[in-house]
């Protein structure tokens, strides 16, 4: 089964052929010209927004995911904003070091929501994954992508230092995609 994945970022779409494994569904890039407005005011409306534009261009089943960093001691930040939060990746490791700078609380979470939608942009099915960890107090590892060089899944091991295959069984997107596998492989196939 063929199912758009709605992203502009090919470092995800790995991760998720990688996630889904055996080659039952194949997962393939949005048509030319896909640009959401990513104008919702939760991961959840983002996600649905990204769905229903992909699907709008290719009448095909269409999935999307919208996520990001929550820090409890930023109140949730940069959360959705977690992909503008500044201009380089670099940049916006270096300004969430510097915002908890002399912080003790630096727990903080990533989120997926991920949202289904049929060739017609209806809502087929929806869920969320979370990974819990903390903001280490300087980054390290070149694996991954993001915030990964400062997210601690483990107490002294970020996930810019782990293994694709490692970052994937505890990661938010590796949690999510699994449960809308197991929903696609019951419901639609
Ligand atoms: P999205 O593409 O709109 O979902 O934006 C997600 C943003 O959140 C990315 O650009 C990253 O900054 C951050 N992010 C989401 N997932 C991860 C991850 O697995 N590792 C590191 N950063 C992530």
């Amino acid at each position: 089964m063929k199912i758009v994945f709605a992203t502009g970022n090919p470092h995800k779409l790995k991760e998720i052929q990688e996630i889904a494994g055996d080659g039952d569904i194949e997962f393939v890039l949005p048509a030319e010209g896909f640009n959401p407005v990513e104008d919702g005011e939760t991961f959840e409306e983002n996600s649905l927004i990204k769905a229903r534009e992909a699907a709008k261009l290719s009448g095909n089943y269409s999935l999307a995911d919208d996520s990001g960093l929550c820090v409890d001691a930023l109140s949730g930040a940069p959360g959705i904003h977690s992909a503008r939060y500044a201009d380089t990746a670099q940049a916006r490791i270096d300004k969430l070091l510097n915002a908890l700078d002399d912080c003790e609380n630096r727990s903080a979470k990533f989120v997926c929501a991920m949202t289904l939608v049929d060739g017609q942009g209806n809502l087929i099915y929806k869920t969320r994954g979370e990974c819990s960890g903390e903001i280490s107090r300087k980054q390290s590892g070149t694996n991954g992508f993001g915030y990964d060089p400062v997210f601690l899944v483990e107490k002294n091991r970020t996930m810019a230092e782990m293994s694709e295959d490692e970052k994937n069984l505890v990661s938010h997107r590796g949690k999510a995609l699994r449960d809308v596998i197991k929903f696609i492989k019951s419901e639609l196939m």
